[in-house]
């Protein structure tokens, strides 16, 4: 499928800050989309449906599997999370720069997929830090915690299947190099 670089995956870590940058970029650039995920996970205190996710069951989640409604699904943590076929299509059709916030099988998936994608890999500065910033932001219980960090070790070993891995130091700064490379 031909899309000239109008998808852009965002990978990395839990806890890496990719939501923040995701903000920084959306509030820079008025072109880019980003796409609602589906998940199984429980909302967070202040998530919207329809807005942070499109909250399923493991039920409605499978179905739509089946259904083949997912761009592409993996598991993490133990939830399940899914890029929703039908608006992404739709927004690249109309023009827009479609991102993508997902973790790296999913990522993986969207790289062979399109093969002109943008992939990025958002890496820690180092492994302690990740860890601060994970229990810092304080949305997870120790045991997601604990997941998402052994995750992370296995997560930042494939980073260089990635178009670019970008030390996540500071928000602007990475904000910026992202921009620079989506617009060349
Ligand atoms: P969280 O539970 O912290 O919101 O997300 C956990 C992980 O799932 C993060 O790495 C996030 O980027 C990823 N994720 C969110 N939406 C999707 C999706 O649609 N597909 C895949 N593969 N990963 C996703």
């Amino acid at each position: 499928m031909k899309n000239q670089k109008k998808l852009i995956i965002l990978t990395g870590p839990s806890g890496v800050g990719k939501g923040t940058v995701v903000k920084e970029l959306l509030g820079r650039d008025r072109n880019i989309w980003l796409s609602i995920s589906a998940t199984t996970r429980e909302p967070r205190e202040g998530e919207k449906a329809g807005e942070n996710y499109y909250f399923l069951n493991e039920e409605k989640f499978k179905e739509m599997i089946e259904q083949n409604l997912f761009l592409e699904w993996a598991k993490f943590a133990g939830n399940y999370y899914g890029t929703p076929l039908s608006s992404v299509n739709e927004k690249i059709k109309n023009g827009f720069t479609v991102l993508l916030e997902i973790e790296v099988e999913g990522a993986k998936q969207i790289k062979e997929k399109f093969h002109n994608s943008l992939s990025i890999f958002l890496l820690p500065p180092d492994k302690e830090e990740l860890e601060k910033r994970i229990r810092n932001r304080g949305t997870e219980n120790e045991e997601a915690i604990k997941k998402r960090l052994s995750r992370a070790d296995y997560e930042i070993s494939v980073s260089n299947q990635f178009d670019f891995a970008l030390i996540n130091n500071n928000v602007d700064e990475t904000a910026e190099r992202i921009i620079k490379l989506i617009q060349t």
